[in-house]
């Protein structure tokens, strides 16, 4: 390996170890630290993210980058050029072009903004009132026009908040994937509205944590998640971290009035662990680490928990054992009234408890909104009107007031724009996944009804949790399935499993 080579790793793997010094901060924030703590560690964040801003952006990594990419043959021959190195080298560009950009003012700034329309946005939704957080959101949404500035023109503004989540997409292609699929989605919950409704109320009962917990760390278990390299700690909102290729942690949370949540929410967080844990292990402390994009690392936490988690084969293996553990809540209910209830479809307010059928109605909302707003022709002040009327439009509903709509989700106030098309995206791309992967391993569905998990997991591996971020998630799809990443499967997955449990 070149000299030159070796030095560019070296400072982007303490660029790495800086950022995981972070994360992990961030997990104890979520999961011990005493409250007193709070103030202590936002200083320490800053720092270390100050630190590791002025190492991965340094005239010398520039020049590094410029000095390998020569080595290896020119900017042409690294964007064709399949091997690690190449990779590396494109990677760390991108990474270093897009910070070199926005100006070290501009972050302090945006903490700032977000830091207090994060708080107001706390307030707005506790009293229900919009207008609390209108002000602020004004300014995140500034700072998002001001952003976009930073970079070449695109063909829309918004492709630039996008692409920061999914690398190469842009607003168009997701425009196109996204408005046949609507009209599908629709067409298929109309049908489901007409239909025998499913009772999902064995689901409610009193279930006791521990024993719940003990499933779901079995579960996790069976899936191939690694203890050795991990762990499960309890916080308010899930999430999945990860430090080293070697400490990839999940975190849940038992809801009294919905307990089955804890299950479903753990093979998620295990989904997003079992990809960062397949990454190839020479992609320790480099760029090439974690997922290829947000959309790609939701198709894998889907895939676990709704492909899997909440299929009838999956049930066939664990539905003795969970009933074993819970016989007077379950009494009475066979597993296939079971699996109806857990694949009830009814349109709701809240995004994060959608089922399958109208999850990605939440989210078209959501980016047309976001649009609206970046592009300016949507106007704040008219904002939760907008949110009510596409409520109505695609699910039928109307919030009762502005917590169970516009003031729902933490995303905005944090300067997280261009993030929700991605947890569309990942359902579309899980589909395409399961489609490729009964069509190679014919023996799957049976396996799962055994309670093995072992040849989907190293198909999973070999074909796309080892290569991290060495492709574009475009390119890793084409790779894997042969086409661009679509809705075609979904929409035949949605129809399939819903005519089944609906009879329709
Ligand atoms: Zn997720």
């Amino acid at each position: 390996m070149s000299e030159k080579l070796n030095q560019l790793k070296e400072i982007l793997g303490e660029v790495a170890d800086l950022q995981h010094a972070g994360a992990l901060l961030e997990w104890d924030q979520q999961t011990y630290m005493p409250p007193g703590g709070s103030e202590a560690r936002g200083h320490q964040l800053g720092t270390l993210g100050k630190l590791a801003q002025l190492k991965s952006t340094s005239d010398e990594v520039g020049r590094l980058i410029e000095d390998v990419t020569a080595e290896l043959g020119g900017a042409r021959s690294l964007e064709t050029s399949d091997s690690d190195d190449a990779a590396l080298v494109r990677v760390a560009a991108r990474d270093y072009d897009k910070a070199r950009r926005v100006p070290a003012e501009f972050v302090v700034e945006k903490a700032r903004v977000t830091t207090n329309a994060f708080n107001a946005w706390g307030e707005a939704r506790g009293k229900s009132d919009f207008s609390i957080f209108r002000p602020h959101l004004e300014k995140v949404i500034d700072l998002m026009r001001k952003y976009i500035t930073f970079f070449p023109p695109a063909e829309h503004p918004y492709d630039t908040l996008l692409d920061d989540y999914e690398p190469g997409m842009t607003t168009g292609e997701v425009q196109a994937i996204f408005n046949p699929l609507r009209q599908d989605q629709v067409k298929l919950l109309k049908a489901i509205a007409s239909s025998k409704q499913v009772d999902s109320s064995p689901l409610y009962g009193r279930y006791n944590e521990k024993k719940m917990e003990q499933f779901c760390r079995g579960v996790a278990t069976k899936f191939g998640y690694e203890w050795a390299n991990g762990r499960m700690d309890r916080v308010l909102h899930p999430f999945e971290t990860t430090f080293s290729i070697k400490d990839v942690r999940i975190t849940s949370r038992f809801v009294k009035t919905n307990p089955t949540m804890m299950l479903f929410s753990t093979m998620h967080e295990t989904g997003h662990a079992l990809y960062e844990m397949g990454v190839k292990p020479d992609y320790e402390r480099t760029p090439l680490m974690h997922g290829a994009s947000s959309g790609i690392h939701e198709s894998q936490s889907r895939l676990w928990e709704n492909l899997v988690g909440r299929s009838l084969p999956f049930w066939e293996y664990f539905y003795p054992h969970f009933k074993k553990l819970f016989p007077a809540q379950l009494d009475g209910v066979g597993l296939k009234k079971f699996y109806k209830a857990i694949n009830k479809v009814e349109p709701s307010f809240i995004r994060i408890i959608a089922d399958e059928a109208t999850y990605n109605m939440h989210i078209m909302l959501r980016l047309e909104l976001e649009i609206g707003m970046v592009e300016g022709s949507l106007r704040i002040q008219d904002l939760p009107e907008m949110w009510n009327a596409k409520m109505r439009e695609y699910l039928g509903i109307t919030p009762e007031n502005d917590a169970m709509g516009v003031l729902q989700d933490v995303h905005w106030s944090l300067g997280l724009m261009g993030y929700f098309p991605t947890y569309a995206l990942g359902n579309l791309i899980s589909a395409q996944l399961w489609e490729r992967l009964n069509a190679d391993l014919p023996g799957l569905s049976d396996e799962i009804t055994r309670g093995r998990f072992d040849s989907l997991l190293g198909w999973l591996r070999a074909n796309l949790h080892m290569y991290g971020r060495k492709y574009d998630p475009q390119e890793l799809v084409r790779r894997i399935t042969g086409s661009k990443i679509n809705a075609e499967a979904y929409v035949r997955y949605l129809t399939n499993k819903y005519s089944e449990v609906y009879g329709l």
